[in-house]
């Protein structure tokens, strides 16, 4: 399991929006993004734009640094 997708499976609370990469507490996320239907943008940990590939059924995210976020795991919540 990759750093990223466990502090999210976790709960943990973002370092970065996953959406805007802002830092801080401007963060705001929308029903969509909370739910795991929006693909990330952002690693949330390190603030590092990341690859996207969006499927069909999903997306899958990752942070060069901190690995891979398949939005698999966060229907499954
Ligand atoms: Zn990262």
């Amino acid at each position: 399991m990759s750093e990223l997708l466990s502090a999210v499976l976790a709960g943990e609370q973002p370092l970065f929006h996953p959406n805007t990469g802002l830092r801080g507490d401007e963060q705001h996320l929308s029903p969509s993004a909370r739910a795991g239907l929006e693909a990330p943008r952002y690693c949330q940990i390190c603030g590092r734009r990341m690859k996207v590939q969006v499927r069909p059924d999903g997306w899958l995210a990752q942070c060069s640094r901190h690995g891979e976020l398949d939005s698999v795991y966060l229907e499954r919540r």
